[in-house]
C-alpha cells in the first residue's frame, strides 16, 4: 500500500546514527520517552532503574544542570525548579507536615517570608521569625516540633551575613535541618553545604544563569533529607523546562567569571561611593565598617558578592533625580545580571512595610541597591557620576 500523506506526517522520528557526539547538549524538549517494552518501563516507573519516561518526572537537561551545581556547591543531591519559589516550595512539601515548626530569619526575601508564614500556615506550619544574628535568640525559638531553620547567606538589601556554621550547629543539637537561600551569593562566594547546611537554594535566576533570560530554581542538599524530594517534586509539578535549563547551564559556563569580576567591582564600587558626600551610608560586607566583615572573610574569602546598597541623603527625591540621571543603569528590581542594574527596596522589594519597618531595616526612600556587573569598574563609577549630577 503507497504511504498516504497522513500516514507519514505524525509519525515520530527515530534520530540518524550518529558517528560523533555532539559538543554541546541538545535541548530534550520530548515530554515522554519510548520504552523499549513494558518491563523497561515498570522498572523506571518504579525506580529500580534510571531512565527518562515523563518529562515531569525528569528530563536530561534539568539533570545535566543539576550534576554542575551539585558539584559547585559539593552536595550530594541536586534538583532544578520552576523557579527559585519551586526550590523553596520543594523544601517545604518535601520536609514538613501539618504540626511542624520552623524558624525563619526576619531579613528574609519578600516572596519567600509570604511562602513560609501566610503560605505554609494554611497547611498547618507554624514560625517564629527571629533575628538570626542573634544566635542565642535563635537557639532559643527551636522547640520539639521545629524541622527547619531558614535564613539567607547574604540578606537584601543591607547585605547581613548569616553565620553559617554556629547556625548549624545549633540545628545539630536540635530535630531541625538547616536550609540556606544562597542567591545573593552564589557558589562563587559561599557553599553553605561546607559550614553544615543540609538544604541550600537557589534562585538560577540571578547569578547563576546571570542573563536574565530565565526564571528557575535550585534544591540542593544531603542524603539524609532527600528521601521525599523526587516524589513531591513530580507530584506537585514544580520540575523545569528544558528550554530554561539548557540556557543556564550555558549561563553557568561563565559563572565563575563573572562574579569573580562583578564582586571585585563591588569592592570598588563600595569603596568609591563611600568618598562621595552625597551619599550618607554604604552597606556592602566588603567594607571594615560593615557589622558582619569579619564574619564575612572567614566565611567568604575575599569575594563578598555582587551587590551593594548605599542610601542617598536627600531621601526618596533623591532617589528619583539619581535614578533618572544614571541613564546607563537600568532600573529593574531584580539581580546578578552581566550588566549593572539598580533597585530601589521602598517601592519594590520592601513597599510592603510601614515605614517604621523599613527604618528598622536601614531602608529609607534615599536607599538604592545596586547589583553590579562586570563592565570596567571605572565605567560603572562614571554611570554612577552621572546620576550624582557630578
Ligand atoms: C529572587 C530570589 C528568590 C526567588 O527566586 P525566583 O527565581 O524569582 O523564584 C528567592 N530568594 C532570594 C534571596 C531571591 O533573590
Amino acid at each position: 500500500m503507497p504511504e498516504r500523506p497522513e500516514d507519514i506526517c505524525p509519525r515520530p522520528e527515530t534520530l540518524p546514527p550518529q558517528a560523533t557526539a555532539p559538543l554541546i547538549a541538545p535541548i530534550y524538549l520530548s515530554s515522554v520517552y519510548r520504552c523499549r517494552d513494558p518491563r523497561q518501563a515498570g522498572a523506571m516507573l518504579g525506580g529500580q532503574t534510571s531512565g527518562y519516561v515523563y518529562r515531569r518526572d525528569g528530563h536530561p537537561n534539568a539533570d545535566l544542570l543539576a550534576r554542575k551545581c551539585r558539584q559547585l556547591h559539593g552536595a550530594e543531591q541536586a534538583v532544578i525548579t520552576a523557579s527559585g519559589m519551586g526550590a523553596l516550595g520543594l523544601a517545604i512539601l518535601s520536609q514538613l507536615r501539618c504540626g511542624d515548626h520552623i524558624v525563619l530569619s526576619s531579613l528574609l526575601y519578600g516572596r519567600s517570608m509570604i511562602l513560609l508564614t501566610e503560605e505554609s500556615a494554611r497547611l498547618g506550619i507554624s514560625h517564629t521569625i527571629v533575628d538570626t544574628c542573634d544566635l542565642s535568640a535563635t537557639r532559643a525559638a527551636i522547640r520539639g516540633n521545629t524541622r527547619l531553620v531558614v535564613v539567607e547567606t547574604i540578606t537584601n538589601p543591607c547585605l547581613r551575613v548569616s553565620d553559617l556554621g554556629s547556625l548549624a550547629e545549633i540545628t545539630r543539637d536540635s530535630d531541625a535541618a538547616l536550609l540556606v537561600d544562597n542567591s545573593f551569593a552564589s557558589p562563587i562566594v559561599c557553599r553553605p553545604i561546607d559550614f553544615g547546611a543540609d538544604l541550600v537554594t537557589e534562585s538560577l535566576t540571578k547569578f547563576i544563569n546571570g542573563h536574565s533570560d530565565l526564571v528557575l530554581g535550585l534544591l540542593c542538599g544531603s542524603t539524609k533529607v532527600w528521601e521525599r524530594v523526587p516524589t513531591t517534586l513530580s507530584s506537585w509539578g514544580i520540575g523545569s523546562s528544558p528550554m530554561d535549563c539548557y540556557l543556564a547551564s550555558r549561563g553557568l559556563s561563565t559563572l565563575a567569571l563573572r562574579v569573580k569580576t562583578a564582586s571585585g567591582n563591588a569592592m570598588l564600587v563600595a569603596e568609591w561611593l563611600r568618598g562621595q558626600k552625597e551619599i550618607a551610608q554604604v552597606h556592602y560586607p566588603g567594607l571594615s565598617d560593615h557589622p558582619d566583615h569579619q564574619l564575612a572573610r572567614r566565611q567568604f574569602g575575599d569575594l563578598f558578592g555582587a551587590v551593594v546598597t548605599f542610601t542617598l541623603r536627600g531621601g526618596q527625591k533623591a532617589a528619583e533625580a539619581f535614578i533618572g540621571a544614571a541613564e546607563n543603569i537600568p532600573f529593574c528590581p531584580s539581580l546578578g545580571e552581566a550588566s549593572t542594574t539598580l533597585s530601589h527596596p521602598a517601592s519594590t522589594s520592601h513597599r510592603g512595610l510601614s515605614e517604621d519597618h523599613r527604618r528598622e531595616l536601614q531602608i529609607d526612600g534615599g536607599t538604592i541597591r545596586l547589583s553590579v556587573g562586570i563592565e570596567s569598574a571605572d565605567w560603572i563609577t562614571a554611570s554612577l557620576s552621572q546620576g550624582l549630577s557630578l
